[in-house]
């Protein structure tokens, strides 16, 4: 007799470490009396299991039907085999294989048994602000490096105590290889710092920080991917101070309640959207504000939506902790000077944040990389992303089709940059506005540290057209100094291929693309934005596109909508009558000046952008005439669409022009007739759908599509994305929105890689 036993070799690819996998499988082998072993890899997990045929099959069904919450399974490859016999089953020591990866989990949000042991006086762990387990705690933030182990995390120099070293090496226990597991006698520690007094630790910390807080003080939070600045939500007074400290005037801020109950006093909570809330991610979800008058509306001036998120670790949870007279819900803004990056070094911090808050909680467990909070909203009941970061990042976006290894820029505003390499693309957290120093380095950073934790070697890189965006000249040194291909990605066929590839379509077949945004450099150097393409990864046309006008100064008009109204009327051929509010903005040497430079044509790129037709809709309306965040002005016409009007205004579609302009004298019509500003902005937004119809009709007639693509950041607008898509249904089109990426600039680099992609098969 051999020692030979009929087995399985078994290999697992996906997110299967850091996440309880190990312990389930060799909790699942030990009841189902199997015996063999398991352990990590630097490509996934190895399971070896022998045992009585109908057992094994077994094994085999519960590992893909139940597998632990956090892992995400890619692909199962089971091999049968004759295996060396084993007395038992076991977790054994890694083989780490050189060049190899793992995807890596996110950052998650503290799980419900955590949760409970938090607030349960008998728990060793009560009250703890850093308890954690197999199923939450952070990840992507603390880990230095592959493989996923604590001296490869920033919990390298807390020691384990012996109550936590037991039972981080029990297999049956909940926090068995918990990296960061952690209690109050070994691991990291809160402290409370305002200027003049003792610093504070522990309870009396928080409870410091709590009243801070309840009387009116902004307060610096060093949280889980960097820091926060929360107040008193329903705080008028801290409201100001806070928006004047920050130089943030009217951009809305994000708030955090305790649990759904509380957030439903507010906005109204859907059952997908609290499905959403209370997700392991615990994004920020933006919700409709209940129709009264809402506490909170000075948190949002003229939004209709209110960005919420329940507490995702345990020391928010201890923070928003529900007592009586204790603010319900709290401000959780970024800790930043309005454009910079999130601040998340300790020293940094103190520097950068003391000017804007009145106190600090901080925490000495450090913050390896910073990650933002995620936004996401509900459309047509899934997840539709407007920001992706914390929960979702590094979380990588597999493909049907092995990549290059290609390092995507992105493009300038709402910077990601992406990697890829195998069947993954590793699209970054949201790094942010790429105009300042302060941005350009946290994108330096954040490509050296995945191109290390994904072992990955750039064989090309990938562009915006844009000869002048920071991202821009950061690819072109990158392939000038290491001698690779360089791809410059046209922005609006970038966007295209985000929605293919966010909707898994990687078929040659071309599609029809709606791609509206507020700016992206075309190929005939005009300012492109309201563009009807058609193409897929390896090609676009432009088919339909908005009728240009002039933009004054280029891309500095956009903060000015009344300037950019002013050149839709010259443009449109209508005088600048003194009634009309773009023209009453300005002083008649600024209208002299700008009517100079529009005649003679100076530094004047015209622009088809859809995102200026709004700025320009706006001012003539008379509703804002200088924004001061991206978008402004089109979320308060958004805002003000009437529901239930079915009206729209005549528009031309000439050769390949829509004539976009003609917007223009008819609303200056119904203005002038006194018609509801509620009636023309659903008018707008019907008329824009209509033409998206018109368009693609024409498009399947003799070209025979009938996939139509939605992208471009203009599609935050979920009232005219409604509309859109309803119409196109309606008539037999298939309409693809973005799911796992946002339709904005953060989804652009996704785009540039496939395209790059592509072109290098091709
Ligand atoms: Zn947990
Ligand atoms: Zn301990
Ligand atoms: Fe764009």
């Amino acid at each position: 007799m051999s020692g030979l036993t009929q087995g399985y070799q078994i290999h697992v690819d996906g997110i299967v470490q850091g996440v309880g996998f190990r312990p389930f499988v060799f909790n699942l082998a030990i009841a189902l009396n199997l015996t063999g072993w398991v352990r990590n890899t630097s490509s996934g997990v190895d399971i070896i299991i022998i045992g009585s045929a109908s057992n094994l099959d077994s094994f085999i069904k519960q590992l893909r039907a139940n597998p632990p919450t956090l892992s995400r399974i890619d692909k199962i490859s089971v091999s049968p085999g004759n295996f060396d016999t084993y007395t038992d089953f076991a977790i054994i020591e890694s083989l780490p294989v050189e060049g190899d990866f793992i995807p890596i989990s996110p950052d998650m949000s503290i799980c419900p048994d955590c949760q409970r042991e938090l607030f349960d006086p008998n728990n060793r762990r009560f009250r703890y602000p850093f308890i954690n387990c197999t199923n939450c705690g952070p990840r992507f933030s603390i880990i230095k490096d592959i493989p996923y182990d604590r001296p490869l995390t920033t919990m390298a120099d807390f020691l384990m105590c012996p109550d936590c070293e037991r039972e981080y090496r029990d297999p049956a226990d909940r926090r068995y290889h918990a990296q960061p597991t952690a209690c109050a006698v070994c691991g990291p520690q809160v402290e409370f710092i305002s200027p003049g007094d003792e610093p504070l630790q522990g309870e009396a910390a928080i409870q410091s920080a709590r009243t801070a807080l309840k009387n009116g003080k902004i307060l610096a939070l060093k949280g889980l991917g960097g820091y926060h600045l929360a107040c008193d939500a329903g705080n008028l007074e801290s409201l100001n101070t806070l928006r004047q400290r920050k130089l943030r005037s009217d951009k809305p801020f994000a708030l955090m309640a305790f649990d759904v109950p509380t957030i439903r006093k507010f906005v109204e909570v859907s059952v997908d959207e609290e499905l959403l809330l209370i997700s392991p991610q615990h994004p920020i979800v933006l919700l409709k504000k209940l129709s009264r008058v809402n506490s909170l509306d000075h948190t949002a001036p003229s939004q209709q939506f209110l960005g919420f998120m329940l507490p995702y670790t345990p020391l928010h949870s201890l923070l928003l902790e529900p007592e009586s007279d204790y603010p319900e819900v709290l401000v959780m803004t970024s800790g930043n000077l309005s454009e910079e990056p999130i601040s998340y070094v300790d020293s940094e911090a103190a520097e950068r944040l003391s000017g804007i808050a009145d106190c600090f909680l901080n925490h000495d467990r450090p913050i390896h990389m910073r990650v933002d909070d995620s936004v996401v909203r509900v459309v047509q009941k899934s997840p539709y992303p407007i920001r992706r970061a914390r929960g979702y990042t590094p979380e990588p976006i597999r493909v049907e089709k092995n990549l290059s290894q290609i390092f995507a820029c992105g493009a300038e505003l709402k910077n990601t940059f992406a990697l890829s390499r195998d069947q993954y693309i590793f699209l970054s957290h949201h790094i942010g506005d790429m105009e300042n120093l302060e941005t350009l380095e946290s994108f330096r950073s954040g490509v050296d540290h995945y191109k290390n934790l994904f072992r990955v070697d750039p064989q090309a890189v990938a562009i915006d057209l844009h000869p002048d965006y920071l991202s821009t000249r950061f690819g072109e040194n990158e392939a000038c100094e290491k001698s690779l291909p360089l791809f410059r990605v046209q922005h609006h066929h970038a966007h295209l291929a985000a929605c293919l590839a966010d909707n898994k379509l990687f078929s040659d077949e071309p599609v029809i693309g709606l791609i509206f945004d507020g700016t992206g450099y075309g190929i005939d150097g005009h300012i492109w934005g309201g563009e009807i393409l058609t193409g897929n990864f390896d090609h676009f046309e432009r088919r339909y596109h908005l009728q240009e006008a002039p933009l004054p100064g280029g891309d500095s008009a956009i903060r000015n909508p009344s300037k950019i109204a002013l050149a839709f009327l010259h443009a449109a051929g209508i005088e600048w009558a003194q009634n009309l509010p773009p023209v009453s903005h300005h002083s008649p040497i600024e209208l002299n000046v700008l009517k100079h430079q529009l005649e003679k044509d100076l530094n004047c790129i015209p622009t088809s952008s859809m995102g200026r037709l709004f700025d320009a809709v706006s001012s003539l309306m008379g509703i804002r005439q200088h924004v001061t965040y991206e978008g402004q002005a089109a979320i308060e016409i958004e805002n003000m669409v009437a529901p239930d009007e079915n009206s729209s205004y005549e528009i031309e579609i000439t050769d390949d022009i829509i004539n976009s302009l003609g917007f223009i004298p008819q609303i200056l019509n119904d203005l002038n007739n006194g018609i509801d500003k509620t009636i023309i902005a659903a008018k707008l937004h019907n008329s824009i759908a209509s033409i998206c119809l018109d368009v693609c009709s024409r498009i399947r007639s003799y070209l025979g599509l009938g996939r139509v693509a939605l992208s471009g950041g203009v599609w935050q607008n979920t009232t005219l994305l409604k509309k859109t898509s309803n119409l196109l249904r309606k008539e037999g089109f298939q309409v693809l929105i973005h799911r796992q990426v946002p339709t904005n600039d953060g989804g652009i680099a996704l785009g540039q890689l496939m395209i790059a992609d592509a072109i290098l098969k091709n």
